[in-house]
């Protein structure tokens, strides 16, 4: 297993922005905040991988221009989901980093480029689980990522499907320890998809924490009543500034700081 160099016992970063790219003022309106709140990083889907044709697509080309001009405006660092191969040398030019989502998790055609081109640009790549990948074949497929030399891959547990229908994925939470236990890689956990509605964040991002998680996703968006995907569980701001005040409390005892 590749070796991490970049695994900081003593800090969790923040992956937090709006599902989607939706407008220029909508981004910026998330990454002041996230800026205020002394993160480092924006989030934020322009290719969005939709179960249905029909819903909302994603901005395309238009949305990693604006990822990239706000997140210059701001001084934040840039994580965006690439979906396919011939869009991903494109993708990787606009982001500091690139995201590999939980339904391409064995598109090996797509591990294998985004492997070949962050091998020289040594950018980092968010490796989702698969929702119904076990944890062998997520590590397994990890290696497809780092198999160019890029050591700074992280795993992001993002849910499973299983027959529990109250949340929209079922959090395996267990994924971080056994994560740690067998790899060097550190591991994201991915709070809002798995919640499906907002009112559940709070609490899962607590136990990602108390888990041992090295980093937290969390969908934020201005106005989450009008967002174009995943509006029922993304915060608003304000709801995202409350959250992160109470996560930097249980990060202090753990001894980590929120970045
Ligand atoms: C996302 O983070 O935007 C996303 C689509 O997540 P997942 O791949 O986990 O469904
Ligand atoms: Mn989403």
């Amino acid at each position: 297993m590749t070796y991490i160099p970049y695994r900081d016992p003593n800090s969790i970063v923040m992956l937090a922005g709006p599902c989607a790219v939706e407008s220029l003022e909508q981004t910026q309106e998330v990454a002041v905040m996230l800026k205020e709140q002394g993160l480092r990083w924006i989030r934020g889907g322009a290719f969005k991988p939709r179960t249905s044709r029909y819903s909302f697509q994603g901005l395309g080309e238009q949305g990693l221009a604006i990822l990239q001009q706000v997140g210059a405006e701001q001084g934040l660092k840039t994580i965006t989901e690439v979906i396919d191969t011939p869009h991903a040398e494109m993708v990787h030019s606009y982001v500091d980093a690139l995201q590999i989502g939980a339904r391409n998790m064995t598109s090996y055609s797509l591990l294998k480029k985004v492997s070949a081109i962050t091998g020289e640009s040594h950018k980092p790549v968010l490796f989702k689980r698969g929702m119904a990948a076990t944890i062998d074949e997520w590590l397994m497929a990890a290696d497809y990522v780092t198999a160019d030399g890029n050591p700074y891959v992280m795993l992001c547990e993002r849910g499973l499907r299983t027959f529990e229908t109250s949340t929209r994925y079922t959090l395996d939470i267990s994924a971080v320890p056994v994560v740690h236990q067998r790899s060097l890689f550190p591991v994201c956990v991915d709070v809002s998809h798995p919640a499906g509605q907002a009112s559940l964040v709070p609490d899962l991002a607590r136990a990602a924490i108390a888990a041992g998680a090295d980093a937290l996703m969390i969908e934020v968006h201005p106005n989450p009543k009008q967002a174009k995907s995943d509006g029922p569980q993304q915060l608003t701001c304000q709801q995202f500034v409350d959250l992160l005040a109470s996560l930097r409390h249980l990060a202090a005892a753990m001894g980590k700081t929120i970045i």
